[in-house]
């Protein structure tokens, strides 16, 4: 086999943070299984999924780690960053307060990881247009103020997570790759 047809393949660790109920957990079951659940688990203790997805020809799997609640207790640990490459962090549409905490949140991933990790600020709950107290600008602009990806999504109708977290992993193996050239 020459070295064009050796296959590559990569494996990132990505971690999803916001406060409680933002959607989290179902991010991660809609991008890995396709799934949503109407109701919270209470089940306490971190995991996490894996998904691979094709980038340039390349299988690049994600492993993704899910606070599974951890977060009601403010007792994400430093294990739970470590070695991160990328990070969604989440807050619901519907619900300012999870906005307000998103600087917070953005200090915590900020004291536990460096500049080159991937970060997209994720706006949850995009189908309840109804009830939505957080606009799209005020997401976009504090999103560009700090440097990071924005999107908003719903887990409920599928609406952009796959592509969340696609433009999180590419940039992460766009990262990589310039490192390693
Ligand atoms: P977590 O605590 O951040 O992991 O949040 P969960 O994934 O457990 O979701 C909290 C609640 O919000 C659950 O009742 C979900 O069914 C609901 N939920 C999650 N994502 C969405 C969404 O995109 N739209 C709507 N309408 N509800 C959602």
């Amino acid at each position: 086999m020459s070295d064009d047809e050796t296959v590559e393949e990569y494996l990132f660790k990505i971690v999803i943070i916001g406060d409680s109920a933002v959607g989290k957990s179902n991010l991660l079951s809609r991008f890995a299984r396709n799934e949503f659940n109407a109701h919270s688990k209470a089940t306490i203790g971190v995991e996490f999924q894996t998904q691979s997805v094709e980038i340039d020809g390349k299988e690049v799997k994600a492993q993704i780690w899910d606070t599974a609640g951890q977060e009601r207790f403010r007792a994400v640990t430093s294990a739970y960053y470590r070695g991160a490459f990328g990070a969604l962090l989440v807050y619901d549409i519907s619900r300012r307060a999870t906005f307000d905490n998103v600087a917070r949140w953005l200090d915590e991933l900020n004291s536990h990881s460096d500049t080159t990790v991937a970060k997209m600020l994720v706006g949850n709950k995009c189908d309840l247009e109804n009830t939505r107290e957080v606009s799209l600008d005020e997401g976009k602009s504090l999103a560009e103020s700090e440097g990071l990806f924005f999107i908003e999504t719903s887990a409920l109708d599928s609406t952009n997570v796959w592509t969340a977290f696609k433009i999180v992993i590419r940039e992460i193996y766009n990262n990589v790759s310039r490192k390693v050239l």
